[in-house]
């Protein structure tokens, strides 16, 4: 008898699934099963995409020119369209040809990742950070090196804790605001004097703009770019339809960079993947050349929601919840809870934690050790009113 070794390749055989998808799919799973499951996991919108957006895509559907393969970069009346839209939205000016559209923001990350990580290349990644970002980095090669942020800080990385991180391997800067899981927004000379510091340094920098309209009270959004030109020419631009648009089930995002680093993206594409489907690209189209008023609805409602989260989390003894500012998350820190019974059994870490309050109170969180931060806690406040009300009130109870 022959021993069979595990036929797994080293870069796959470690990788857990997507925590953020895995949670929210347990709580999709349970409620399908009839069970009243509140879904805190995934950061999805609850709002149907809107209707000139669909009405795009039904129409692409009968136009045969869209049966068929397209250029891998992208249908060039949407390139086109995203540069218009960035202009508009962040004042930063690209052509058609620095575009690359992507399966989706995660494969517009993934695209900038593969493009400029060699093997053993650092790669700065402030923490708390969203799952994906440190998997993409070891799939390239590299090896993030994550830069802990805590709440007295605003979730905000410092020039000095970057200049301290900074070793002769260090290549790229990834740079989120509003981030993923913290909901925390830079200021925008922070981002300017961050964005100078990467130019000064000769480093990369790849950000994600994935949140960029989803801002609340004095917060405002500012591209690195656009506040820091020294970096623009060493920077890649991530974002995407998906959180602005709600159409995350629609897969579509892009990178903006340099057009000779855009083609050699586009060239990888061409392997990979090919161009996105041609139908969500038109849905994209009609969405980013359409008006913001229904963006701002949706805005507006997410902003009403983040205050009933921060206030109700607040409450709860143990539990310290900064306001954030921006994106659709809470990340409250629980180290005050843990130690103690929770409905009767003793919860030592964040992740038990969860897996308590999912068994007992039937509500599906993301513990803090997904995003390289134990001890706390993330609630995306992406659903409807009466399911975040009473999800909040059973998160209460549990924790009285
Ligand atoms: N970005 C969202 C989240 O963090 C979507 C789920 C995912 O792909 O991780 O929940």
């Amino acid at each position: 008898m022959t021993t069979r070794t595990d036929p797994i390749a080293a870069r796959v055989r470690n990788l857990e699934e997507s925590p953020t998808l895995a949670i929210s799919a347990k709580a999709k799973a349970l409620r399908a099963a009839g069970e009243d499951v509140i879904g805190f996991g995934a950061g999805e919108p609850d709002f149907p995409t809107p209707a000139h957006v669909v009405a795009a895509a039904q129409q692409a559907c009968a136009d045969p020119a869209m049966h068929r393969y397209t250029a891998t970069a992208g249908l060039p009346a949407l390139r086109e369209a995203i540069a218009a839209k960035t202009d508009r939205d962040s004042g930063l000016t690209v052509t058609p040809s620095q575009v690359l559209v992507t399966n989706g923001g995660k494969q517009a990350l993934l695209a900038a990742f593969t493009t400029l990580v060699d093997d053993g290349d650092e790669v700065l990644v402030p923490a708390p950070y969203w799952v994906t970002y440190p998997e993409q980095i070891r799939l390239s090669g590299g090896t993030p090196v994550p830069l802990p942020t805590g709440a007295d800080a605003g979730y905000r990385v410092t020039l000095d804790q970057l200049e301290a991180a900074l070793t002769p391997r260090t290549k790229v800067l990834l740079f989120v605001s509003p981030s993923n899981p913290t909901g925390a927004v830079y200021p925008p000379e922070e981002v300017a004097a961050i964005g100078r510091w990467a130019a000064e340094h000769d480093l990369w920098v790849i950000t994600d703009e994935i949140y960029e309209h989803l801002v609340y009270g004095d917060a405002r959004h500012v591209s690195m770019p656009v506040v820091a030109p020294e970096v623009a020419d060493r920077c890649l631009v991530t974002n995407g339809v998906a959180k602005t648009y709600a159409m995350t089930g629609w897969r579509v995002g892009w990178t903006l960079g340099p057009a000779d680093v855009v083609t050699r993206m586009a060239n990888l594409q061409s392997h990979q993947t090919g161009n996105v489907g041609n139908v969500s690209q038109m849905a994209a189209l009609a969405a980013v050349s359409g008006p913001l008023d229904v963006v701002e609805e949706m805005r507006a409602t997410y902003d009403r929601r983040r205050r009933t989260a921060h206030a109700a989390l607040s409450a709860i003894p143990g539990v310290t919840c900064p306001l954030p500012e921006g994106a659709f998350y809470v990340f409250p820190d629980v180290s005050g809870v843990l130690g103690r019974e929770v409905g009767g059994t003793r919860v030592a870490t964040s992740v038990e934690l969860c897996a308590v309050l999912l068994e007992q109170a039937r509500v599906a969180l993301v513990p803090g050790e997904a995003f390289g931060m134990p001890g706390s806690l993330r609630l995306s406040y992406a659903l409807a009113d009466d399911d975040l009300e009473r999800g909040l009130a059973r998160i209460a109870d549990a924790l009285a």
